[in-house]
Order: C-alpha cells, then structure tokens, then sequence
C-alpha cells in the first residue's frame, strides 16, 4: 500500500503518499500502543459525505485519553484533517484511518519522553467481506481464542495492539475456509468479530452482547438507534453460541463490514441460511441514510 500516488496528513501537513514514514525504531513499533479509527465517507446525491465523523473523532481521543497519550491536535483539527485528506486526494467515497502512535526517540516500556504522533490516510475500500457476503451472508467459526478480558485490555480503546488477537482468530479460522472469525470472551460467551460486532434476531427481537468485552461499535450504536426507530425490541446481554446457531437471523456490523448478514455459525446453517428479512430492513435502511437518502438520519452525515 505504500506505493501509491496521493496525500497523507501527517503531523499537520499533507505530504505525498510515499514519503509517508516512520523510523524502525518507533516505540509503537515494538510494542504495540498505537490508537486508531476506521472511518468511511459515502457518496451521496450532494458530494462526498463522511458517516459519524464526529463519534469516530471522539472515540479516537477517548481511546488516547485511556492510554494516557497527550494528542498534539484538538478533535476540532482532526476532524478538519479528515476532510482535508479526501479533498486532497480527491475521492468520492473512501475509508479513512486516522492513527496516533509513540515516537522513536526512545525504546524501553515507559512511553515517557516520546512524540506523539498523528497521520490520517484515506483510500477506497469496497465491501469487506465482500459483495456477495452483503447480499447472501457469510460463514462465520468460533475463534480458539477468546477476546480480551476488562482487567487485560481496556476495551473501550480501539488499539492496534488488540488486532493480534484479532489477527490470530481471523488467521486460524480463514486457513479451514471461512470468512470470519467469532470470538468469546472468556466466560465462554459471545462477544464480537475479529473486526465487527454481532447481532442475533429471535422472535423479532434483536439481541447483542453488552459492551464488557467487545468494542463499542459506532455502527453498533447506528444499528440499535434504527432498530428502535422501527418499533423493533433491541436488547443488550450475555448470548451463548448456541442461542446464535439456533436464531432466526444474525449478523455482523462495522465501519468496514457495514452490516453483514451471517449465513452460518461452526457449520450450523442460521435461520434461512442467507439473509434474513429484518436484517435485509436494517440493512437496506443503513445504507440509505449512509448514501444521504434517509433525511431521518442526516445529523450522522458530515458533508466533505
Ligand atoms: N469490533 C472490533 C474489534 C472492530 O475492530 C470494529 C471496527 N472498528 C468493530 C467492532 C465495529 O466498530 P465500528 O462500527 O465503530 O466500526
């Protein structure tokens, strides 16, 4: 990804793609503090338009705030940064990945007497787990491993450290065929994807883990916002596999997933074994308002 013609904001210039880079003694480098976002713009009817910019941008300085990194910029400047690098590199639609990481002036645990830094990278990122998964679903496998525990991460933090064990449950169940992983936290109940959260519908109610050990999605908070809007019963609490292999519907949600329809769980075919009614209606809905054609829901929408 490197190797490519464009603009990265970093450190509060613009700097062409390619000169974008870190020494290989960068203290997140090696041990893995780094905080992040995953953002997407749309395109609607106006222009460009970015989905949640201001929860995303807040859920970055929060997840900072968590790990005690002092952000050399006030959101107000991130969020002008993020529109900024679209305009620059002139796109349409695009994900967008603002990180804050630990300079290299010096190894050792103690992040002290380090730079913070900051750069915002946009590119164009189509469906990611694929067309065909949006519209027919996918097959999901429950992860060995477990997802994090409160007392060893701080989970309302979105840190790259934390994609390991994302990484070794999307490795471990990709290399047998599926197409995503399904973690438990480590009570042995359902918690998230590797990179999405889940949802299960039963009876017509939409269930979803509580927020113990799972990130708290912004799509997540989309999803349940639209659900009640409908009339639709959304509750929030501790969910076994087996609840997920027999509901009538389930799907994962995300900045980059969107909502994506499971089709199976280890094997078991889910309701249908495609995409279910009322997640086809949520679905179809969230795409509406992210595309500016759902005027209910234009505050989630910043113009670029
Ligand atoms: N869980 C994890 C582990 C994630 O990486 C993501 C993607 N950011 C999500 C859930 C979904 O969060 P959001 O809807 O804010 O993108």
């Amino acid at each position: 990804m490197s190797d490519r013609d464009g603009f990265i904001w970093f450190d509060g210039k613009l700097v062409p793609w390619r000169e974008a880079n870190i020494h290989v003694l960068t203290h997140s480098l090696h041990y893995g503090m780094a905080v992040f976002e995953g953002v997407r713009c749309y395109e609607t009817d106006s222009g460009p338009a970015v989905f949640r910019l201001d929860e995303h941008t807040k859920r970055l300085f929060n997840s900072a705030k968590i790990f005690q990194m002092q952000l050399p910029y006030s959101q107000e400047e991130i969020i002008a940064a993020q529109l900024e690098v679209i305009r620059a590199n002139q796109l349409t639609s695009c994900y967008l990945r603002p990180l804050a990481w630990i300079g290299s002036e010096k190894l050792g645990i103690s992040p002290k007497g380090n730079t913070i830094n900051m750069s915002i990278s946009a590119w164009k990122w189509g469906a990611y787990l694929g067309e065909d998964g949006l519209n027919k679903g996918i097959r999901v496998k429950t992860s060995s491993f477990s997802r994090h525990h409160v007392n060893v991460s701080l989970v309302r933090a979105k840190a790259s450290g934390y994609y390991i064990n994302s990484i070794l449950a999307n490795q471990e169940v990709t290399a047998h065929g599926y197409d995503e992983a399904l973690l438990l936290d480590t009570d042995g109940y359902v918690s998230e994807g590797s990179g999405e959260n889940v949802f299960i519908i039963r009876d017509g109610i939409l269930f979803t883990p509580d927020l113990a050990s799972c990130l708290a999605g912004i799509t997540r908070d989309a999803i349940i916002q639209i659900a009640t809007d409908l009339g639709i019963t959304v509750k929030e609490k501790r969910i076994t596999r087996d609840e997920m292999y027999c509901a009538d519907e389930a799907f994962f949600t995300g900045t980059a997933a969107e909502v994506t329809p499971i089709r199976e769980l280890d094997d078991r075919i889910i309701g249908n074994g495609g995409r279910g009614p009322i997640t086809e209606k949520i679905q179809s809905i969230f795409f509406d308002i992210v595309k500016g054609k759902n005027s209910q829901y234009s505050s989630w929408l910043t113009m670029v």
